[in-house]
């Protein structure tokens, strides 16, 4: 007779060692930790209130003011990854009843659009067709017609493999009431940014694609007009873990004591201080050069393979995720499953509007290298030479 109480037996998966293999992670995020980010996030718990934990979170501060070229005060790394980023910005920035205007030519600006409507916000959509991006005067008709509070943008669109040019956005959202929000998840660190100079009055980014740090934590940023606007708010936050009040206290932004909010993802911010430590050492101009030269050589390699780039303006492409069509008579899925299988690389099909249309090759921060882009390539050809093969 048993006398167990246990109705569920141990899981047999559990009882087997953790299995983990070795791949090299060209897709779009993430991407491969190198050992001294590993080290960082291995590294003994400390508690949340430590001095030692509250320095690294200065540190942290530090390298995001530095990654986005701002001065704000209000800049700290958000315990999550960054969709979680870009609810809070969205949810302290907006109140129910404001008006949002989004940016959408891929899958960020219809996710931003889907938040700000969960929020109770009058969303109005400016839509470009996936592999192009909005100019100037695009963006000032939407301002004018509808008056928005919230402007949200995507700098770098990992869904088409666009970089959004930012020049005068924020010079034009302000001479319209407007703020400025925009998502750099996929492309701080690979292009050029700068908070301050370009008027950006929220930003924020991710820690597991050109930081190399694994997912889990996210710098923002806030400018003083978006700190005023949320000030101003009627009603609180409706989202305790995300309230920018206690996390700027937490954070120690606000000049008063630091309070407990939230048992902070210690070893994750041990990661990311390292991720943005190497950022730092590098120098974000090298980093900029480093992604664009190794993009370019990619793109020239896919050029001679005979595939077709999905963003024809060169200026306009991303230098961390670069995008090919799915070449006539292949299947997309073939092609990424080939490379797993044969290579162990990861490479990405389309997301969103972009799904079936692309293929998408990241290489970013340490993984941006001439190297990788060889590897890629030679994979490439051998997929091209096989999954067609196979289908006749
Ligand atoms: N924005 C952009 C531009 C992204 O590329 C991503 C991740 N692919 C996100 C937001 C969301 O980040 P996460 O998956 O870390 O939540």
């Amino acid at each position: 007779m048993t006398t167990s109480l246990l109705r569920v037996p141990p899981p047999q998966g559990l009882l087997r060692p953790l299995a983990v293999p070795e791949r090299l992670l060209l897709g779009p995020g993430p991407s491969n930790v190198p050992p001294r980010i590993l080290a960082a996030g291995g590294q003994q718990l400390l508690g949340h209130m430590h001095p030692e934990v509250l320095q690294v979170m200065d540190e942290i501060k530090a390298g995001i003011q530095y990654a986005f070229q701002t001065q704000n005060q209000l800049t700290l790394a958000i315990s999550g990854t960054g969709h979680c980023a870009m609810e809070a910005a969205l949810l302290n920035l907006l109140e129910h009843g404001d008006t949002a205007l989004v940016a959408i030519s891929g899958i960020w600006g219809q996710r931003a659009a889907d938040i700000a409507r969960r929020l109770g916000s009058n969303v109005h959509e400016l839509l470009k067709p996936p592999g192009e991006y909005f100019a100037p005067w695009d963006i000032e008709e939407g301002l004018v017609q509808h008056k928005p509070s919230v402007l949200f943008i995507t700098h770098g669109e990992s869904s088409t493999g666009v970089l959004q040019p930012l020049e005068g956005l924020g010079e034009l959202c302000h001479r319209h009431g407007c703020l400025l929000l925009v998502d750099a998840v996929a492309s701080l660190g690979g292009a050029p940014i700068f908070m301050d100079q370009q008027e950006i009055d929220v930003l924020y980014s991710g820690s597991q694609k050109v930081l190399n740090a694994p997912p889990g934590s996210a710098p923002i940023s806030f400018s003083e007009r978006a700190r005023e606007k949320m000030l101003r708010r009627k009603t609180k936050p409706p989202s305790f873990y995300l309230d920018m009040g206690w996390l700027a206290n937490y954070w120690g932004c606000d000049g008063e004591p630091r309070r407990y909010h939230h048992t902070a993802p210690i070893n994750s911010f041990f990661s990311l201080r390292e991720g943005l430590a190497m950022l730092v050492e590098l120098g974000l101009e090298s980093s900029w050069e480093r992604h664009r030269a190794n993009c370019a050589q990619l793109c020239q390699g896919l050029h001679d393979l005979g595939l077709e780039l999905f963003v024809k303006e060169e200026k306009a492409r991303l230098p961390t995720i670069t995008t090919v069509r799915v070449p006539e008579g292949y299947d997309w899925k073939e092609i990424t499953a080939f490379l797993m299988d044969n290579h162990a690389i990861e490479i990405a099909g389309g997301l969103g509007p972009s799904v079936g249309k692309v293929l998408r090759i990241g290489l970013m921060g340490c993984n941006s290298t001439s190297g990788n882009v060889d590897c890629v390539l030679r994979a490439l050809r051998d997929a091209l030479g096989c999954c067609r093969r196979s289908r006749l």
